[in-house]
């Protein structure tokens, strides 16, 4: 493994907050999962959820971390909801940075929407799926997955 990695990883700002050597304002934790509060919120109870296991990008992380989350995601998606007083909300997660990740260590956004625009604002440039060619995707995506 590259030995930069490991590097990166003692250093992302999330296993500082992990550890408790960075504050934040917590709203959840069990023994493989921390939530708290994003410091730059696109909008009021804008929440992170992340793995306590070191993985920079979603595809690198274990069954347990992955699943670990997904118990708790629903949950804490419902206490935003709750909190904030929004009807809807976005989960967001970012892999790489042509994707937007900033902290490469895995973390889900959950970003409550209001009326007048507070929240997470996007471009949605969709295409139209060639039959032919998602035929061959999906045939692919099927084969890599076996
Ligand atoms: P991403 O672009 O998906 O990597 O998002 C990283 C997020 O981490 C951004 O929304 C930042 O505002 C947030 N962030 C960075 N540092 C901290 C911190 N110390 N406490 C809370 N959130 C943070």
């Amino acid at each position: 493994m590259d030995p930069w990695y490991n590097i990166l990883m003692s250093e992302t700002i999330f296993l500082k907050i992990i550890s408790g050597e960075i504050p934040c304002h917590k709203v959840y934790e069990d023994e493989s999962v921390l939530a708290f509060l994003d410091i730059g919120p696109l909008s009021p109870g804008h929440t992170l959820i992340i793995p306590k296991e070191p993985a920079a990008t979603l595809g690198e992380l274990s069954d347990e971390s992955s699943a670990a989350i997904g118990r708790v995601l629903p949950r804490i998606c419902r206490a935003v909801k709750a909190v904030s007083g929004a009807s809807d909300y976005n989960v967001l997660q970012n892999n790489g940075s042509l994707a937007h990740q900033a902290v490469f260590h895995v973390h889900f956004h959950v970003i409550p929407c209001f009326e007048g625009g507070e929240g997470l604002q996007m471009k949605w440039n969709s295409g139209t799926l060639d039959p032919a060619r998602g035929a061959d995707i999906a045939e692919r995506l099927r084969e890599e997955l076996r």
